[in-house]
């Protein structure tokens, strides 16, 4: 066989499963024990710094640069019990990754080596900018980029380092991070939350956001991994037939978890564990070796810097396992991709969950509010929200016939969408409705609502489950704070808007509880084309949604667009969450990494094809060869009769090859084509048309080849062996 492949299968083979981070005593014995939350640090700080660190946790205060120095000591003292040497400010660029700088804590003064970390180098650091995307807010000749400690998340050690979560910003202060304008755009939530709350309830000071963010993945055996080069280089496999059994049987899904998966599930669960991060589930996915884990849900910011933790520890500590997590949202062809949901509500600081239904009508009143808003906010920036999941490696999934549809929707449930039929029906919304459906009891013009939270639709890219939304078209490698910052800002507008318009109807002389239903009213009537109750994967509902005006991600670098649209950038100005520049930027920066990524696979596939895929067809073609020129010695000119079968392997091997190089070549030509255009956007675009096509005319010559090709002899591992423990 390849010795290359061979090596691998059999270095594959000895790999089996063991544990390399048990601790002792149960889980809430160490669970936390890296993290220092705020109970934490009181025993290492005065009062008066505690109480600083306090106020900005919670309340957003800015932090006193006097008592930094306090904080950083305090910090310094349990970072180096825990044995740490180093610290970083720990921060997201907007690259979907993590960006660190380690600085040692230790240095010298007058010979003497002591460990140093200073209330500056707590609150800020200066990594240089020009090294991430910023999509031209830095100047050419200001490259300092700062980040900061943003105190709401709390500090842990990791790998015997300090980590800092940070926000990251130019010198002129926009952002060039997904974590500051997700930050502000959980404030625009608040305010805007707490003023349509205060029409119930006027103790209501705060409303935050709680996130529960399920991560699914494939794990591949790290010699089999290394073995691949679009694998290593791109996250997916742009060769590779598919296998004879993937997922039809459907017995991989919640089936048993092999037992080397489950060590290594254990392992990182406990260092997940050590970082206060709450993991619950874990079980099979639908896709052979795919798999999914989720947290119990936490306030947002806690949640995506977990998440973003968790996708490292996972990485570490599978290399320790010898396998690779692939966070690819579709690294096989012909088997199911895997996404991030996003479990989103928002509660109170009095507890209450505002997208829970009631058991009073003022309560039901005081959810169908929030939800309408929703509904509006999803409605009116429908593409927006598609357009801020869309990233190359995710538009292998979207529209694939499986989760998520390239369309965005809402999925209500059977007893909510009734509730909402009946509000849209009723001629005056002082009307009593009493629906035919027992559990929907509109009692004095408030519907009473008992929603069924095992009503669950999976071809929903949006689904309501009971109590919370379910954002389900978000990728796999994404960070979900691009999507969430989303999510926020346009319901935090529409939200404001909800406000404005009951004040102006209670200032017209409406009662309250009327003018609130009115404008909920409003909400569902003019949203309602963006509700759909059925499949979302089918043919009949992509019609549906274009007869009903829906815009769906078709292509992704045109679905960016919508960045520009006014609609969108006065919508992320309006609630202070991104500036006209700053939205600019992300625009730039998501064509640009469209761009990049495209221009790395399309790279690999042309250098596979042509040094791996071509050089074994056509020794095989040799060894045809051979086979029939000798059959031809001994039949002569009756040889055809005893070599069909190799003679039309040969032709057919041959115009794949044909085929592949050449279609290589053009492929090439595509790229350079499209390189020669210098507007980003209009490149992406050239990218995404000629391009794509192109890799997929190679792909097809090439998972053609690997049928026709002795196994022996093809220099890749197969999908089978890829994707089966
Ligand atoms: P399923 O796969 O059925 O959707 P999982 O248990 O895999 O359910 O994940 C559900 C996720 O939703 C968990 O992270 C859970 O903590 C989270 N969740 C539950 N309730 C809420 C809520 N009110 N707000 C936000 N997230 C929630
Ligand atoms: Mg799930």
């Amino acid at each position: 066989m390849a010795t290359f492949r061979q090596k691998a299968l059999d270095e594959a083979a000895l790999h089996s499963g063991s544990r390399f981070y048990a601790e002792e005593g149960p889980v809430s014995s160490y669970f936390g024990r890296n993290v220092l939350d705020l109970d934490k640090m009181r025993g290492y700080m005065s009062q008066q710094a505690y109480e600083a660190v306090l106020a900005s946790a919670k309340f957003g205060a800015k932090l006193d640069r006097s008592v930094s120095n306090e904080i950083a000591s305090g910090m310094k003292a349990w970072a180096t019990e825990m044995g740490a040497t180093h610290y970083t400010h720990l921060f997201q660029p907007l690259t979907d990754s993590t960006a660190e700088k380690h600085e040692a804590f230790i240095s010298v003064k007058d010979g003497k080596a002591f460990e140093k970390f200073n209330g500056s180098a707590l609150v800020q650091q200066e990594p240089d900018a020009s090294s991430f995307p910023n999509g031209g807010l830095r100047n050419t000749f200001e490259a300092r980029g700062y980040s900061a400690w943003d105190p709401s998340s709390p500090v842990f050690i990791m790998d015997g380092t300090l980590c800092i979560p940070s926000v990251f910003v130019s010198y002129t202060g926009e952002a060039l991070d997904t974590k500051a304008p997700n930050l502000k755009s959980l404030h625009a939530l608040s305010e805007a939350a707490v003023a349509v709350a205060n029409l119930f309830d006027e103790n209501i000071k705060s409303v935050k956001v709680n996130l529960g963010v399920e991560q699914e993945y494939f794990l591949v055996d790290e010699s089999l991994y290394n073995a691949r080069p679009d694998l290593m280089m791109t996250g997916r496999t742009v060769i590779g037939h598919t296998s004879a059994k993937d997922q039809q049987l459907e017995d991989h899904y919640f089936g048993a978890i092999p037992s080397r998966v489950s060590s290594f599930m254990k392992d990182f669960e406990t260092e997940a564990y050590k970082l206060g991060i709450l993991l619950q589930t874990r079980h099979n996915e639908v896709a052979p070796n795919q798999f999914e884990c989720a947290p119990v849900f936490c306030e947002a910011t806690k949640a995506i810097d977990q998440n973003m933790m968790l996708m490292i520890i996972m990485q570490k500590v599978a290399e320790k396992h010898h396998l690779k997590v692939i966070f690819h949202e579709k690294p096989f062809d012909g088997v199911n991709g895997s996404g991030k949901h996003c479990n989103w509500s928002i509660t109170t600081d009095t507890g209450v969950n505002l997208l829970s239904p009631g058991k009073t009508p003022t309560k039901n009143l005081q959810f169908l509010s929030f939800y309408a808003s929703v509904l509006r906010a999803v409605h009116r920036h429908h593409l927006l929200l598609m357009a801020s999941v869309a990233t190359l490696s995710n538009s292998y999934r979207l529209g694939g016939n499986e989760a998520p549809p390239a369309v965005m929707s809402v999925f209500s449930g059977s007893t909510l969408y009734g509730v909402f039929q009946a509000i849209m029906n009723m001629k005056d919304v002082k009307e009593s409705v009493e629906s035919k459906q027992e559990s929907i009891k509109i009692v004095n013009s408030i519907p009473e609502i008992f929603p069924d939270n095992t009503d669950r639709n999976r071809t929903s890219p949006f689904a309501f489950t009971g109590n919370r939304f379910e954002f389900r078209a978000v990728g796999s490698s994404q960070n979900v704070a691009t999507a969430v910052c989303v999510v926020n800002s346009i319901v935090a507008e529409s939200l404001r808007e909800f406000r404005s318009y009951v004040d102006a109807l209670e200032a017209a002389g409406e009662e309250r509880s009327s003018a609130v239903l009115a404008v909920v009213r409003r909400f569902i009537t003019e949203s309602k084309d963006i509700m759909f109750e059925g499949n979302g994967y089918s043919k009949e509902w992509e019609e549906e949604a274009k007869a009903r005006g829906l815009r769906a991600v078709e292509n992704v670098p045109d679905a960016y667009e919508v960045f520009n649209e006014p609609a969108t950038v006065e919508m992320f100005q309006k609630v202070d969450v991104l500036a006209p520049n700053e939205v600019q930027a992300r625009f730039e920066i998501l064509n640009e990494t469209y761009v990049k990524k495209l221009q790395i696979e399309a790279r690999i596939i042309g250098d596979m094809c042509l040094s791996q895929v071509i050089p074994a067809a056509v020794r095989y073609k040799n060894i045809l060869v051979e086979n029939i020129r000798g059959l031809k010695n001994i039949f002569g000119d009756d040889y055809l009769s005893y070599c069909r079968a190799e003679m039309e392997a040969l032709k057919a091997i041959s115009m794949y090859i044909n085929n592949m190089s050449s279609d290589v070549e053009l492929l090439v030509e595509a790229r350079k084509k499209a390189n020669r255009i210098d507007n980003i956007a209009q490149r992406a675009k050239m990218y995404s048309r000629e391009v794509k096509d192109m890799m997929e005319r190679v792909r097809e010559s090439a998972d053609n080849l690997e049928m026709l090709i002795d196994n022996e002899m093809w220099p890749l591992p197969k999908y089978r062996e890829l994707l089966f423990f």
